[in-house]
């Protein structure tokens, strides 16, 4: 499906759940996030005929997100789901890992083909800061259920946090050594972090002047992807303000409460909840076409949008 600015969007990030079991400095707020009722987020088949729209209008791609996913109940009947309907060609998740014990084996029989873990660092007790009281153990034993349930090309997302976790930079990108492919993103202004320093908020151009041995190797979605010399794995930067990828964007995002966002730096949102057959396939294709040409985030400014990122996915 275009939009008006001859994007091709096939890649719909889908929100599943705003709750989660950790509390990362960045995304969530200390006490978490109120409970909802079970009515206010989207049902098993609620989710399950707005991904059979998207994918009428074109959608091929689903990421899986959250919140944390794997805390939502009936994540591997949703999974199930999404994975079966004919044209839906590739199903991730982005997920914390620390369930991935549990659930590994179960979501690659239910059809996902591939993880995105989130790592900021390999540092223990930096880890339980960051995530508000997470142990690095619980996502290191799920990295190796997630490879024991066969999940190859696990990519781990890290955001670069300026005087956190930059120097552990060499670290992460030997990681790609063991055939993991990491993946550096620019810490975005939104929600829980918007207020914080500048000096938090560093380009990725810091990871290749501490890893100069790396060199570029082409590109994957919006990353620029990057490889040691025999490695295995890529580095892929992703760079959303120093080097903004609006012009090759090629999704959208529904959130656990059934809201399309056209752009995650945008306010704007679509409701699609109550909305069947052609009216949801139209509302998608209406909704994908205000999806504006760029945002205007930069290190001097926070994102438009409302909600913090637990609520989005990412
Ligand atoms: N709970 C899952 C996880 O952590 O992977 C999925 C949801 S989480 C919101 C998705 C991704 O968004 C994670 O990789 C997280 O690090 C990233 N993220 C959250 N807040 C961010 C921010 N302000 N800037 C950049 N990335 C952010
Ligand atoms: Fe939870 Fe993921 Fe947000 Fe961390 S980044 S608080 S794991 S939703």
């Amino acid at each position: 499906m275009k939009d008006d600015f001859g994007r091709d969007i096939y890649y719909l990030r889908l929100s599943v759940t705003d709750l989660c079991n950790l509390r990362c400095v960045y995304c969530m707020p200390e006490e978490g996030v109120g409970k909802r009722c079970h009515s206010d987020i989207l049902s098993v088949e609620e989710i399950e005929e707005i991904v059979r729209a998207a994918v009428d209008c074109g959608i091929r791609k689903i990421r899986v997100t959250g919140g944390e996913p794997l805390v939502r109940k009936g994540i591997i009947e949703i999974c199930r789901r999404i994975a079966a309907i004919p044209d839906v060609q590739e199903l991730c998740i982005t997920t914390n890992g620390t369930l991935l014990p549990q659930y590994a084996s179960q979501l690659r029989e239910a059809g996902v083909s591939r993880l995105n873990i989130s790592l900021d660092t390999l540092d223990g007790d930096k880890y339980t800061t960051i995530t508000r009281g997470g142990s690095l153990k619980d996502i290191l034993v799920g990295i190796d259920a997630a490879l024991e349930a066969g999940f190859d090309n696990i990519k781990i997302n890290t955001v670069l946090m300026g005087g956190v976790n930059d120097a552990e930079i060499p670290a992460m990108v030997a990681l790609t050594r063991k055939n993991i492919n990491v993946r550096f993103i620019e810490l975005m202004p939104i929600g829980e972090c918007a207020g914080w320093s500048k000096d938090r908020f560093i380009s990725n151009s810091k990871v290749l002047e501490m890893a100069p041995e790396l060199s570029e190797v082409g590109s994957s979605g919006v990353a620029r992807l990057y490889r040691l010399p025999g490695a295995d794995g890529t580095v892929g930067l992703i760079s959303p303000i120093s080097s903004h990828f609006c012009p090759t964007c090629n999704r959208i995002r529904v959130t656990s409460d059934g809201k399309l966002k056209p752009c995650l730096h945008s306010s704007d949102e679509v409701n699609l909840r109550g909305l069947h057959g052609q009216a949801l396939v139209d509302t998608i294709r209406n909704a994908v076409r205000i999806k504006p040409k760029q945002h205007h985030l930069d290190e001097d400014s926070r994102s438009g949008s409302i909600r913090n990122m637990n609520e989005i996915g990412g």
